[in-house]
């Protein structure tokens, strides 16, 4: 079985302080804010800036998000809508290589992300009153509790993530 949630990253996590006993309603309120929060963050910034540790610019971060989002609502759309429940793993870098993120408009990545958060607010929240539980292939069962708490996780991680850049920028 594959590691994630508290037992992957610590809890609360080892690097962006991430609490994992939130409740399904707290992490859908983190991510419902990450759009403004990317907005501040870039704010008078490029967007393009590095960090000689981390393969990503600030605005290919935004783009992580977006694509994980819309993968994981539309996961549970499908548990909801057609009863698909088995989901395989995915890997982030294929996409990051296939979409080519370093090289994404900034302001583009943050209208995409909007989009996302809309379409993932609206889908967690049915699955959370449906009772939806998707079963990973590589995590096991992944309950939509579970899934709204990892992607509030990963958006908050990059944020995390996207100051560090700026920081060191
Ligand atoms: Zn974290």
């Amino acid at each position: 079985m594959e590691k994630w949630g508290a037992s992957l990253y610590g809890d609360p996590c080892d690097a962006c302080g991430f609490e994992w006993s939130l409740t399904p309603q707290e992490a859908i309120r983190i991510v419902e804010e990450l759009p403004a929060r990317f907005r501040v963050l870039l704010a008078g910034r490029t967007g393009y800036e590095r960090h000689p540790d981390l393969a990503w610019t600030p605005a290919a971060y935004v783009s992580h998000v977006t694509d994980n989002l819309r993968n994981w609502a539309e996961r549970l759309a499908g548990a909801r809508l057609s009863g698909a429940v088995d989901v395989p793993g995915y890997d982030p870098d294929l996409i990051a290589q296939a979409r080519h993120y370093n090289e994404i408009s900034p302001a583009a990545a943050l209208w995409s992300l909007e989009r996302a958060v809309d379409a993932w607010v609206a889908s967690v929240t049915a699955a959370l009153e449906d009772g939806i539980a998707l079963r990973h292939a590589t995590r096991g069962v992944q309950r939509a509790e579970d899934v709204a708490r990892n992607n509030a996780h990963d958006g908050h991680h990059h944020a995390w993530d996207v100051d560090r850049i700026l920081q060191c920028a």
